[in-house]
C-alpha cells in the first residue's frame, strides 16, 4: 500500500520506512510549503498537516506531530518543540535555549519524554482518521552528546542504556523510539481494520 508522508524532513522519512510493515511503503511528498500548525494539540496538527498533503496529492497520508516535553518546564516546549528558540530557530538554536533554561536545575528534576502523534487519512476529507500515538521516556543532559538523530537527541538521555539518543545506531532508536512505538499502534489498528 503506498502512503505519502506529510514531512519535508528526510530523516523522519528514513525512520518511519524502517519501522513500518514491509507491505507500506512510504513515499515522500516532494517540496511543499508547510501549512501553519494552528492547532493547540500534537493531534490537531498532525491532522492538520495530513489533511494539507491529502489535498495536494490526492493520496492516502500518513503525518506525524511530535515534541519534547520537560517535566520541568510543566510539558513544554511540546508542539513548540521544532520553534522553542523562535519561529526559524535551528536544532542548535533549540538546544542551546534548553540547555539554559534548564542550567541550574537538579538532576532529580529533569524528567522528559518524547512524544509523537501518527494520523492516517484514508482521504482528505475522512471523518474519522486513524490516531496513534508513542511516548519514550528520559531526562535532559547538561551538555550535548553524540552526532546521530536530529532535534534534540543530543541531550536526552535514555536511562536504561546509559546513553543519550544522538549515540543510539539509528536502529537502537528505532526500537525504543515514540514514532515506533506510534507506528506499532498504527499498524495494529490498521490490522484490526482491515480484519
Ligand atoms: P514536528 O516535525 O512538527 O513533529 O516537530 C517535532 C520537533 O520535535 C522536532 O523539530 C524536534 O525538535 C523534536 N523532535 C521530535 N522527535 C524527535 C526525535 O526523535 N529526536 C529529537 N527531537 C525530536
Amino acid at each position: 500500500m503506498k502512503i505519502v508522508l506529510a514531512s519535508n524532513n528526510a530523516k523522519k522519512l528514513i525512520e518511519l520506512q524502517a519501522t513500518l510493515p514491509a507491505s507500506y511503503e512510504l513515499q515522500a511528498a516532494g517540496e511543499y510549503d508547510s501549512p501553519t500548525e494552528s492547532g493547540t494539540t500534537f493531534v490537531e496538527n498532525a491532522i492538520i498537516k495530513a489533511r494539507y498533503v491529502s489535498e495536494l496529492t490526492g493520496c492516502t497520508t500518513i503525518a506525524d506531530d511530535s515534541g519534547l516535553e520537560v517535566n520541568y518546564l510543566r510539558g513544554q516546549p511540546g508542539i513548540y518543540s521544532s520553534r522553542f528558540a523562535g519561529e526559524h530557530a535551528s536544532d542548535e538554536d533549540n538546544n542551546q535555549k534548553l540547555l539554559a533554561v534548564m542550567k541550574d536545575v537538579p538532576a532529580d528534576k529533569r524528567q522528559a519524554r518524547f512524544r509523537c502523534v501518527i494520523v492516517f487519512l484514508r482521504f482528505a476529507s475522512d471523518p474519522m482518521p486513524i490516531i496513534a500515538s508513542g511516548t519514550w521516556e528520559g531526562t535532559i543532559l547538561n551538555e550535548a552528546r553524540g552526532t546521530n538523530g536530529f532535534g534534540y537527541d543530543p541531550l536526552f538521555f535514555v536511562p536504561d542504556l546509559g546513553l543519550a539518543s544522538a549515540e543510539l545506531s539509528p536502529q537502537q532508536k528505532n526500537q525504543l523510539s515514540h514514532r515506533s512505538q506510534a507506528i506499532a499502534e498504527l499498524h495494529s489498528l490498521l490490522t484490526q481494520e482491515t480484519a
